[in-house]
Order: C-alpha cells, then sequence, then structure tokens
C-alpha cells in the first residue's frame, strides 16, 4: 500500500492549488488531481484550481477511515461495537456534510449507540435501495 499522506500537512484555513497541495502532503500533482475526480472538493469553475485544507483533511481522513474499516453495504460504522453494523430497522438519517459528501447516521443494531457512514452523493441511490432514508437540514454553517 502507498504511504499514507498526512491530513495535518495541510492548514485547514489555507486555500492550496493542485501543486502546492502536493508539495505539502508529498504526493504527486496527478494524485491530487485523482483525489479531486474522486470527491475532493475543490473550486473547479476557474483554474488554478483550489481546495481548502480543511476539505483536504475531510477527504483524507473519510478516504482512509473507509480502508481501515472495510463496511459491507448494509452496514453503517458503530465506533461502540468497533465494527461495521446494521442500523436498527434499516433507518438511517442523511445530512450533508460537503458539496459531495453525506453522513448517514442510524442506530447501531446491536448496542443501540449512534452509528455512522460517510458516502458519496454518487452513492446515493445505492444506499437509499439498502437503508430507510430520512432528510436532515443541512447544519453546516
Ligand atoms: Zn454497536
Amino acid at each position: 500500500m502507498p504511504r499514507r499522506a498526512n491530513p495535518m500537512a495541510v492548514k485547514a484555513n489555507a486555500t492550496y492549488d493542485v501543486f502546492e497541495a502536493a508539495r505539502a502532503l508529498s504526493v504527486t500533482p496527478a494524485t491530487i488531481r485523482n483525489w479531486i475526480k474522486d470527491g475532493l472538493e475543490a473550486m473547479t469553475a476557474s483554474k488554478p484550481y483550489l481546495i481548502l485544507g480543511s476539505a483536504i483533511r475531510e477527504y483524507l481522513r473519510a478516504k482512509y477511515a473507509a480502508a481501515r474499516r472495510p463496511l459491507k453495504d448494509d452496514e453503517l460504522f458503530c465506533p461502540s461495537c468497533g465494527k461495521g453494523r446494521k442500523p436498527l430497522n434499516m433507518q438511517v438519517r442523511q445530512s450533508q456534510i460537503t458539496a459531495k459528501t453525506d453522513l448517514l447516521k442510524g442506530i447501531c443494531g446491536h448496542c443501540a449507540s449512534t452509528a455512522t457512514r460517510m458516502i458519496s452523493h454518487k452513492q446515493r441511490q445505492a444506499f437509499a435501495a439498502t437503508f430507510q432514508i430520512s432528510k436532515e437540514a443541512v447544519s453546516k454553517a
């Protein structure tokens, strides 16, 4: 597995272009462009593309968290159980986290703690077929 970039290598409140982000994270510019294609939130309306440090951190954390604990299609991650669990009654609440990412939140069917899962908007359809999804008002400031 390739070395992981450290999310803390970028400043949350700073803005980076592709080359600056690549330099800060010790990856290639091509890697940054791949991340943008994969869902890293970037301001792509004009060039150079600009990326918020906070978006990079969030993207990398979600990416690595998903890789560390692969979940089945019908599971959320329960931090109390430390593993994927089916949500109670397959019910989840969906809230938008970034322009391309949603958070699914449900009750762990095993221990009744809050279980969550980050999904990209591209995955919404697939998860809507699996879970009973209710929408939560956007709470991001
Ligand atoms: Zn649990």
